[in-house]
């Protein structure tokens, strides 16, 4: 898109969301409905095209990128009202009669810029939110999914009007044409290293940025579990789009007096979930080598089949490295496993406590006081106790990072928030005006000290 063109977008945007009609918040529950029969209408062609993007099973497109969403708008249309409600506060004497609230404004124009690995669930997830605090959206897809990405813009366009919610195809230049614009609000969804450009891009005119970033999510496991369970919940989590997911458990660190027990239910396991026709691929070359690179160190003690034609890695295990391996110096971000063996859950702690704050910590045990000290140690933006990418089936917690991992928060309310500020309003009456505020000053410090007790 042409510069001339982008600012005529931006100015379009502007003028209706000075219109006021987003604010209407039946305007606002008629979009998301018809986001939710736009989605519904062509579930086919969506699953279709996470096939080609990403041989995305179609369970795991259904799931993660169709129903999550659509669960998403039917509980924000539920609740926008009540989410929505003023809020009162105390009002002091001195601001009496009268009233003190806060309520929720949409910042204007939200960007929201997402990435390829669930590219219509990142998309849609947080333009639910946009759209329910009242914004204007443009959205920049992820350009890596290339048949996701055309998709979207095509239905958008087909749905509604440019002036409200528009898609903008493209790459890194396109992303850096629209975040150099005076726009209200960014949300960003990828890597860390890109979100740091956001960031920076956004301070020149002061814009707000909601940054859902990745990292390696560590998962530890103790001696005292249920090892079937834990080994198909690490599988299902690691191996959920061929681990090309932010919250999958990036490595995991076993108890020695269960390591080797463990590996053979991990392989048992592996053996009886996958085969390759039901797995997702890798998204392209650049990450299958990069990958391909990863498992070149250390011990491949399952899968490690690799067709570059196909873009296809079988499901991996690896074991024989450690924290200074290469494999631990960057966030995986596919179907590898690498395990390390542990003693002491303290030292453990304290290790990871050293690293970069991840967006989940994952802790497998029964034994509930280390289950708490896990809880309260980790520094991550989430955790997870017995569980993987369960913690996001609990869709009302607020969802994100922390440190290198993000900041901000969304999902259910917090989404609606996320894409708000509070406005506070204080409302008086012209009565009952004191006139000891006023110059020239008279009341002594002495007495002025026992009104105002009674004035807040
Ligand atoms: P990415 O950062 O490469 O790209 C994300 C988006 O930014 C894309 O739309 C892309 O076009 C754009 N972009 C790329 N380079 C840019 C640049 N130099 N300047 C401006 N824009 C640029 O991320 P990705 O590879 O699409 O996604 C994978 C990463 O995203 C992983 O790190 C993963 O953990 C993270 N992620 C996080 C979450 C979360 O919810 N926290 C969810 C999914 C993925």
């Amino acid at each position: 898109m042409a510069q001339s063109q982008l600012d005529n977008l931006i100015n379009n945007q502007k003028d209706f969301f000075q219109s006021g009609k987003t604010k209407s918040i039946e305007f606002r529950i008629s979009a998301l409905k018809k986001i939710s029969g736009m989605i519904e209408q062509h579930e086919s062609e969506i699953i279709t095209a996470l096939f080609k993007d990403l041989h995305k099973s179609p369970t795991e497109a259904f799931t993660s990128e169709i129903s999550y969403v659509q669960n998403e708008i039917k509980h924000t249309i539920k609740n926008l009202k009540k989410w929505n409600r003023p809020v009162k506060i105390y009002t002091p004497l001195i601001n009496r009669p009268g009233k003190s609230f806060y309520k929720y404004e949409p910042f204007g124009i939200a960007l929201i810029i997402s990435p390829w690995n669930y590219p219509f669930g990142l998309l849609f997830s947080p333009l639910i939110g946009a759209i329910a605090a009242g914004n204007c959206v443009i959205a920049k897809p992820s350009e890596m999914a290339s048949h996701s990405s055309e998709l979207i813009h095509r239905l958008i366009c087909d749905y509604f009007d440019a002036n409200y919610i528009a898609v903008q195809e493209g790459d890194a230049e396109v992303t850096q044409s629209l975040i150099n614009e005076n726009i209200d609000h960014i949300f960003f969804t990828g890597s860390t290293a890109v979100g740091k450009e956001i960031m920076k891009s956004a301070s020149n005119y002061l814009i707000p940025v909601t940054l859902e970033l990745g990292g390696k999510n560590p998962c530890i496991v103790d001696q005292d579990i249920n090892i079937d369970v834990t080994a198909k919940r690490i599988l299902w989590g690691k191996f959920f789009n061929a681990g090309q997911t932010c919250i999958a458990p990036d490595f995991a660190l076993v108890h020695e007096d269960i390591y080797d027990q463990f590996i053979n239910k991990l392989n048992h396991f592996i053996d009886q979930f996958y085969s390759e026709d039901d797995f997702s691929h890798i998204i392209n070359n650049n990450h299958f080598d990069r990958l391909s690179a990863l498992i070149e160190e250390g011990e491949i003690i399952k899968g490690g089949i690799l067709k570059p034609d196909d873009l296809y890695i079988s499901p991996t295990i690896i074991t024989d490295i450690d924290y200074n391996s290469k494999i631990m110096q960057e966030e995986i971000f596919g179907p590898v496993l690498p395990i390390i063996k542990y003693k002491n859950l303290d030292n453990e702690l304290l290790k990871l406590a050293k690293l970069p704050k991840p967006l989940v910590q994952y802790f497998f045990s029964k034994d509930k006081s280390l289950q708490d000290m896990v809880i309260n140690r980790s520094t991550s933006g989430s955790v997870c106790i017995n569980g993987t990418i369960h913690i996001l089936m609990s869709s009302g917690l607020p969802f994100g990072g922390v440190g290198a991992s993000g900041m901000g928060r969304y999902h259910g309310k917090e989404s609606f928030s996320t894409f708000s500020y509070k406005k506070s309003v204080v409302r008086k009456s012209f009565f009952a005006d004191m006139k000891a505020v006023y110059p020239p000053y008279k009341t002594p410090i002495k007495i002025l000290k026992k009104v105002i007790k009674f004035l807040y």
